[in-house]
């Protein structure tokens, strides 16, 4: 039996609740104007969403992966083309490459940010390379001035998948304004999610947002009867597009709750054995997930449930070691191999409390054999580790 209530992993309802007027006003207009595709919302929530970005263009697609696939077939990607991928991400990535015809070319990842670096895409360069998909894992941002730096030389283009980064920035750039192309996910759980599934893709190319959205939308071009390519189906919906907007405004207040919620986590834990994922300095995360390494994690885990507390594992068998990409699988990568094995994802949501996090704290370390309780070196900020 468990001591009290556990924490959830996630409390997605405990947010919307924040809202309940906002929401109820836009979802009203949505239905009494009956703009269910398309219409207003979706393109005031495709401008807002831009300019958040720092982009010049959004368009709203069906969800995360759609953006992904949609945005590398437009940069002309496909059949004889490889596409540089961590081994560390949602499988979703890898499958775009392989939806649209390419090949995934698996890289390793840093061990201390868990990201794709320069030197990993340099040295995973031929005469086949077309494009490099960065992931802003865990919503953290990796140096994308040197990423940039080598697809510029190399000439391959840089989708950003951002799924996992709504407000990230680099160098005080927000995720999203350093790729050809940037994709979203609004799925429920993500920094910034619909009551369903939705996705987008962000871009400074006003022809490259104007082939995506005819795409998503069966190939229309400028009229409704003219299909110049076939295209399919994937948009964002007019209910979808109202939630997000009303969410938006809300965006920076939330990812700065996360922000406090993983400083809290990081004092509560230094001088432990956890090692919690680090951040270069010059990145804004916005802490999507709260990652952590264990050396036993089966013993965590199993206290984690004790207690009746949340968790996750973001993620358990990387890309090249799953069934579905065995043709692409290549040479081994040390670090996502190992990080597969230790990764841990901890209770995160805006409205997470001090007590929900200390009580998590308190069951990690006592999964991992540290001194039970709170370690003396953490009950003061700043304290010595
Ligand atoms: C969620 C996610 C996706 C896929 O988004 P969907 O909207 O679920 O299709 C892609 N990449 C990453 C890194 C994700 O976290």
């Amino acid at each position: 039996m468990t001591a009290g209530p556990g924490v959830p992993f996630i409390d997605l309802r405990a947010t919307d609740r924040l809202l309940g007027g906002e929401l109820q006003a836009a979802w009203q207009e949505v239905t009494g104007a009956s703009a269910f595709i398309g219409g207003p919302h979706v393109e005031a929530f495709e401008t807002d969403f831009a300019a958040y970005c720092g982009t010049g263009h959004c368009v709203g697609v069906g969800n995360g992966t759609d953006a992904l696939e949609l945005a590398l077939a437009c940069l002309g990607i496909g059949p004889g083309d490889e596409v540089i991928v961590p081994a560390n991400t949602f499988v979703a990535t890898a499958s775009a490459v392989v939806s649209v015809g390419a090949s995934p070319v698996f890289v390793d990842v840093d061990p201390s940010t868990m990201l794709v670096t320069a030197d990993a895409v340099r040295a995973a360069l031929t005469g086949a390379t077309a494009a490099v998909i960065v992931v802003h894992l865990y919503g953290q941002v990796p140096d994308m001035d040197a990423i940039a730096g080598v697809a510029a030389t190399a000439g391959i283009a840089v989708v950003e998948d951002a799924a996992q980064a709504h407000g990230a920035a680099w160098e005080g750039r927000r995720a999203g304004s350093f790729g050809h192309a940037a994709t979203f996910s609004f799925y429920p759980a993500k920094n910034l999610g619909a009551f369903g599934d939705g996705g987008a893709v962000v871009t400074g190319d006003g022809g490259l947002a104007a082939a995506i959205r005819s795409r998503a939308n069966h190939g229309r071009s400028r009229s409704r009867h003219h299909h110049r390519i076939a295209g399919r189906n994937s948009r964002l919906d007019g209910l979808q597009a109202a939630v997000l907007r009303v969410k938006l405004r809300h965006l920076d207040e939330w990812n700065a709750a996360r922000r406090r919620a993983h400083e809290l986590y990081a004092s509560l834990l230094s001088g432990s054995p956890v090692r919690l994922v680090s951040t270069d300095p010059r990145a804004t995360p916005v802490h999507h997930l709260e990652v952590v390494e264990v050396d036993d994690r089966r013993r965590v885990v199993d206290e984690l449930t004790e207690r009746d507390i949340g968790w996750g594992l973001h993620y358990p068998v990387p890309c090249h070691r799953q069934p579905a990409f065995a043709r692409h699988a290549g040479g081994p990568l040390a670090v996502a191999e190992m990080a597969a094995d230790r990764i841990l994802s901890l209770p995160m949501f805006p409205t997470i409390t001090a007590e929900q996090i200390e009580q998590v704290c308190d069951a990690v370390l006592a999964g991992t054999g540290a001194p039970h309780g709170v370690p003396a070196a953490a009950a003061a900020p700043g304290g010595a580790a």
